[in-house]
C-alpha cells in the first residue's frame, strides 16, 4: 500500500487529492495548519477512515512523520490574491521554508515529491499563451511578489534537491482552478461572482474586465496531478484549461447560469493583476497524454450546486 503525505490537505485542491488517493487505495496523511479554514469540513467525511489521518501542523516547522512515505504532495499555501495579501509573510514562509522542510522529508524517506507551483511564476506575462520555457515577468517587491517569488523559490529548491540529491521531484504549474470546496470568501473571481449572483448583490469586476483567465475544473486538474506524479518528468509542467475568457464575460456567464438579476459594477484593478493568462499545455498533452475534459459550462454548473448548498446553510 502506498503511503502519501498531502500538505495543505484540508484546502481546496488538497482535500480533492485526499479523496482521489484514498480511492486509489493509498494511506493518506493529511497535514494542514488550517490557517484559513476554521474547521476541517472539507475532509470531515474522511475522518475515521482507516487509511486517513489528519495532523494539524504548520509545515514551515521541522517536519517529522513516522514510518515510510512513498509520496509527498506539497500543496500547503495561501492561494488566493486576497489571502496572500492578508498573510504575506506566511505566504513567503510556506513557499520557501515549508518547501524546504517537505523536500527534506522526501530526502529522508526517499519519497516522490510533487510541488504545487503556479501560473503566477509567469507574473504579468509578455508571452501568450505561456509555455513552460517562458521564464516570466515578475516584480519581486509588488504586493503579489510574496506569492510569485515564494513559488519561484519553491521551484528552484525543488530542482536543486532533484539535481543534488537525486530526489524524484515533479513540478505542476497550476493555472486557475475551480470547483466545489472553494471557500466562499476566498476573494477570487469565481467565488465572489457566484456568491454575489446568488445573493442578488452587485458583481464586482475589477478594472474594465478585459483581463483574461483560463479556468480548469478541479476533477481535470486532479487527473493531471496523478499523471504527472506517475511520469518521470522533473521539469515544470503546465496544468490548466486553455480555454481563455475575459473576466467581464466570465461574470456574465455566471449571471446567466444563476439566472441572477445582479448588475455588474467596475472596481479598481488590484496592483499587478496579470492582463492575460492562458496555459500552453502542449507538454502535458505530449508527455502525460492529459488534457481537460470538463467544459466550463458543465464545471460551473457542478460548482453552482455546491455554492447554492453552502449558502443555504449559512
Ligand atoms: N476579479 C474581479 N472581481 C473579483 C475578483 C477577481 O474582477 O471580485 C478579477 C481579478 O482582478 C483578476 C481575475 O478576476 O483579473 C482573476 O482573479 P482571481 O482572484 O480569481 O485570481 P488570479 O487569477 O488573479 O490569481
Amino acid at each position: 500500500m502506498e503511503r502519501t503525505l498531502i500538505t495543505g490537505g484540508a484546502g481546496f485542491l488538497g482535500s480533492h487529492l485526499c479523496d482521489f488517493f484514498i480511492a486509489q487505495g493509498h494511506e493518506i496523511i493529511c497535514m494542514d495548519n488550517l490557517i484559513k479554514r476554521e474547521n476541517i469540513e472539507s475532509i470531515a467525511h474522511l475522518m475515521g477512515h482507516e487509511r486517513f489521518k489528519f495532523i494539524k501542523y504548520d509545515v514551515t516547522e521541522y517536519l517529522h512523520v513516522n514510518g515510510k512515505l512513498d509520496n509527498i504532495l506539497h500543496f500547503a499555501s495561501l492561494a488566493s490574491p486576497k489571502d496572500y495579501l492578508d498573510f504575506p509573510i506566511q505566504t513567503l514562509k510556506v513557499g520557501s521554508l515549508g518547501t524546504h522542510k517537505a523536500l527534506g522529508l522526501a530526502k529522508e524517506k526517499k519519497a516522490r515529491f510533487l510541488l504545487a507551483s503556479t501560473s503566477e511564476v509567469y507574473g504579468d506575462p509578455a508571452v501568450h499563451p505561456q509555455p513552460e520555457s517562458y521564464p516570466g515577468n515578475v516584480d519581486p517587491i509588488a504586493l503579489r511578489g510574496v506569492y510569485d517569488e515564494a513559488k519561484r523559490f519553491a521551484e528552484a529548491i525543488t530542482m536543486a534537491y532533484h539535481r543534488n540529491h537525486g530526489i524524484p521531484t515533479r513540478i505542476a504549474r497550476i493555472f486557475n482552478t475551480y470547483g466545489p470546496r472553494m471557500r466562499l470568501d476566498d476573494g477570487r473571481a469565481l467565488p465572489n461572482f457566484m456568491v454575489q449572483a446568488l445573493k442578488g448583490e452587485e458583481i464586482t469586476v475589477y478594472g474594465n474586465g478585459t483581463q483574461t483567465r483560463s479556468f480548469c475544473y478541479v476533477d481535470d486538474l486532479i487527473q493531471g496531478i496523478k499523471k504527472l506524479l506517475d511520469s518521470d518528468e522533473n521539469e515544470p509542467v503546465n496544468l490548466g484549461n486553455p480555454e481563455e475568457i475575459t473576466v467581464l464575460d466570465f461574470a456574465k456567464e455566471i449571471i446567466d447560469l444563476t439566472g441572477s438579476r445582479s448588475r455588474i459594477i467596475f472596481c479598481p484593478l488590484p496592483q499587478n493583476d496579470p492582463k492575460v493568462r492562458q496555459p500552453d499545455i502542449t507538454k502535458a498533452k505530449t508527455i502525460l497524454k492529459w488534457e481537460p475534459k470538463v467544459s466550463r459550462r458543465e464545471g460551473l454548473r457542478k460548482t453552482l450546486q455546491y455554492f447554492e448548498k453552502k449558502l443555504s446553510e449559512t
